[in-house]
């Protein structure tokens, strides 16, 4: 068990009762540290600060204490950016799944690195908002489908940055290409972090950009999940 020796993590925080992160009702480990700076961030905390030094058995014992409420769901590992910290997410993923958990892993998919990638289930946050660039994504799908990786895309839709039909059908082309059954879940860009970037004495920078609507996702989940 070689990963077991990486045991301190950087985490900003572990929440219990998310019912969005996977599948069930899940704890979510929330790591510090990530390599993007989307500007409608919803954790700007995780991005600026360190994050605590963690055990791996501290944490472990503190997610076991939990289980009795997450058994049916399991423990989503987010952030942040949890690729960023390999070797204490793989003896994490390992030492979970060891106990019966369900391991589920989000991430921003600029880092294509296969044993991460097979350590869980995976949500992949489709960041299309800053560039219509989507060739990091062309990778990371291939390596996952390559891999055999249980996969739920998600993009936040954020109104007259990338909500339009030309973004949204190749965002479609691209997951069809590598999960043909595949269906993307649109997350509806919100300003509920406001209030942290204050804190943080930083910039939110689209603090003018209108918050999606539910129609806003009705109209693109129509649009590319045909
Ligand atoms: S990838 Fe996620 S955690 Fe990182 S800056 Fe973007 S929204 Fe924030």
């Amino acid at each position: 068990m070689a990963a077991e020796k990486f045991c301190v993590g950087y985490v900003d925080s572990v929440y219990c009762g998310s019912g969005v992160d996977g599948r069930g009702l899940r704890c979510v480990v929330f790591f510090s540290g990530c390599n993007l700076r989307c500007p409608f961030c919803h954790n700007p905390e995780t991005l600026y600060k360190q994050g605590t030094a963690t055990g791996i058995d501290e944490l472990m014992a503190r997610l076991l204490r939990y289980k009795p409420y997450f058994r049916r769901g399991g423990v989503t590992l987010s952030g942040g950016e949890p690729f960023l910290q390999k070797q204490f997410v793989l003896a994490l993923a390992e030492r979970l799944k060891a106990e019966g958990v369900h391991v589920c892993i989000e991430t921003n998919g600029h880092i294509c690195d296969g044993e991460l990638i097979a350590a869980g289930d995976l949500i992949v946050d489709i960041k299309n908002q800053q560039s219509g660039d989507l060739s990091a994504y062309e990778k990371f799908l291939a390596e996952c489908r390559r891999l055999g990786a249980r996969v739920e895309v998600t993009n936040v839709l954020v109104p007259g940055v990338n909500d339009g039909e030309e973004a949204l059908r190749a965002l479609g082309s691209l997951v069809k290409k590598y999960y043909p059954n595949g269906k993307i879940r649109f997350l509806p860009f919100r300003k509920l972090c406001a209030e942290k970037y204050e804190n943080l004495g930083l910039p939110f920078v689209y603090a003018n950009v209108r918050e999606a609507e539910e129609e806003d996702v009705k109209r693109a989940e129509k649009l590319v999940n045909l």
